[in-house]
């Protein structure tokens, strides 16, 4: 008897932890427990999510022979996977445990705890929903001097023969960024569909009322619920975005609007983390749009890196750089997040609409998360960990593989910018020109200093001026730099002053 724990983000029929095994000799382990939704204090629609889509994937596993013992929330008493997976050794007398390798090196360190404390072997097979293998990113690390993305990105473009002509990249061009950065114009975005293709299915309504019953107090919610659970729908939001959004996704998808929250993005990260559908058929069906020539290439270009080298990428740092990437704080910063970061009342509109979003649908679009949220707490100085845990708990993608990398080493330069050329930083002057939040704020992009003056804009020239060394240091930074030492004495000392009451102010802004 071989029990394998099947994990939240583990939702696939091609599992390689049970793939090929006879289904009389497994019986496959499926929990859900309360601690995985407040060891970070994750909101309603994250969790509801993840147990819905569980919910669904055992129907499929059950439907073809698989044995599956599931444990529902509410209805048992263990608390923590730990608590369920012991339970079940002593329930079984398996002779080992086989898992697919966790997302989470957290729930892979409980595991390999409990089989060492139990002497039992545990066997951890590649998680081969991704295009490269730990293994084989750690190689590729190692031979670089630099860890960057594109020079990952070109690599993989070779290896898999994807968007190439012989030994040239498509087009001539390895790369479109610069045609995508446009924002929407006065207009704002048109053409944008309300029709929400995936609301609550009677499961999910029963995860919701369960949800309500066993913590009630969840941040956020989820009425609005509008996210595929199972393969079918997964494929479904593929092919909606295949044709409808993917020629529009390139240019404007750096832009924000107002009371837009999903623009022209794919919405797929939650059925691609949840591997309810694979990056492989996502990028060929992205590729034959180009092929048939009804999307151009700087938008298929521009959505294949994303997948194929950010996603890939972010993985294989994780993996490489923790379990320091959780604790570093480069800046050694130790403010605490601002109170609003649960509730969104914030006077600043960017704010309040990146977060407001975020509570309501568990989304925002990656702009919002490194330009807005991510930006902000950088600038103002916000612990690391206290970053990272809002975003693992608050976005329905989030999985700490993806989410760390993303956090600490995109968003906050926690790492000292191991992967990153400069920090990501910008002023009000940025969410001017990338949406039109400025235009129903109570603040003024314009302005550093002043009662109106945009707290954005503020902490922005009062980074550069606290890290000025640093920042001199790298050429990167040399514009940005150059229009700081413009600043005479007054206006630093009157920035200074402004600064130092916005930060002590945080809560109120
Ligand atoms: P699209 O904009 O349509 O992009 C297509 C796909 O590309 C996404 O579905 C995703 O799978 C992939 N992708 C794009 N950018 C990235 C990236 N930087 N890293 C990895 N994959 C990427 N993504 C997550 O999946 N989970 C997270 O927890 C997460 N946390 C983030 C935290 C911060 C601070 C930042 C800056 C980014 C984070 N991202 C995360 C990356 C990105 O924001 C989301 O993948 C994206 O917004 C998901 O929306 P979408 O499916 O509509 O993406
Ligand atoms: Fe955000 Fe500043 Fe613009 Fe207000 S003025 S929306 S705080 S950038």
């Amino acid at each position: 008897m071989i029990l394998i724990p099947i994990l939240g983000d583990q939702l696939s029929l091609d599992n390689p932890a049970f793939r090929g095994l006879d289904p009389q000799q497994v019986v496959l382990l499926m929990a859900e427990v309360t601690q995985e939704s407040t060891h970070v204090w994750s909101t309603r629609m994250r969790s509801a999510v993840f147990l819905s889509a569980m919910r669904h994937f055992v129907i499929e596993l059950r439907a073809v022979g698989w044995t599956v013992d599931y444990r529902q929330l509410g209805e048992h008493s263990f608390v923590s996977l730990y608590d369920y997976w012991r339970a079940a050794i002593r329930q079984y007398a398996p002779t080992k445990i086989r898992v697919c390798e966790a997302g989470d090196m957290r729930v892979h360190a409980m595991l390999a705890d409990l089989c060492d404390a139990s002497n039992l072997p545990l066997e951890v097979l590649d998680d081969d929903h991704f295009l490269i293998s730990r293994a084989d990113f750690a190689r590729w690390a190692g031979k670089g001097k630099q860890l960057r993305m594109e020079m990952f990105y070109r690599s993989m473009r070779k290896q898999h023969n994807i968007l190439m002509q012989g030994a040239e990249p498509e087009g001539g061009q390895w790369n479109y960024d610069a045609e995508n950065r446009e924002s929407f114009g006065k207009n704002g975005p048109q053409g944008i569909s309300s029709h929400n293709p995936f609301p609550a299915d009677a499961i999910t309504l029963q995860v919701i009322a369960d949800l309500q019953q066993v913590l009630p107090d969840q941040p956020g919610a989820a009425e609005a619920f509008c996210w595929p659970v199972n393969r079918q729908q997964g494929l479904q939001a593929l092919d909606h975005f295949i044709k409808h959004k993917l020629s529009r996704f390139g240019p404007t998808q750096d832009a924000m609007w107002t009371d837009q929250p999903f623009l022209f993005h794919s919405l797929l990260s939650v059925a691609l983390n949840l591997k309810m559908i694979n990056p492989r058929e996502v990028i060929a069906a992205a590729c034959r749009q180009y092929e048939n020539g009804a999307a151009d290439l700087a938008s298929v270009e521009g959505f294949v890196r994303q997948i194929l080298g950010w996603r890939e990428f972010m993985r294989g740092v994780y993996y490489l750089d923790m379990p320091h990437m959780k604790t570093a704080n480069h800046f050694n910063y130790q403010r605490a997040l601002p109170k609003w970061y649960w509730n969104g009342e914030t006077q600043m509109n960017c704010m309040r609409q990146a977060i407001g979003q975020t509570l309501q649908y568990g989304y925002a679009h990656h702009i919002q998360r490194l330009m807005i949220t991510g930006n902000f707490a950088l600038l103002a100085g916000i612990a690391p960990a206290q970053v990272c845990d809002w975003y693992l708990a608050v976005y329905v993608d989030a999985i700490e593989w993806v989410e760390l990398p993303n956090t600490a080493g995109m968003a906050l330069n926690a790492n000292g910018g191991r992967f990153t050329t400069k920090p990501y930083i910008a002023s009000g002057s940025y969410v001017k020109r990338m949406s039109n939040y400025c235009k129903g704020c109570a603040y003024d992009p314009a302005l550093k200093v002043g009662d109106k003056a945009c707290p954005m804009t503020t902490l922005y020239w009062d980074f550069l001026d606290r890290h000025r060394d640093e920042m001199k240091a790298n050429p990167r930074a040399m514009l940005m730099m150059k229009n700081y030492e413009r600043l005479n004495a007054d206006e630093l000392a009157a920035l200074r002053l402004k600064a130092a009451h916005t930060l002590s102010n945080l809560d109120q802004l």
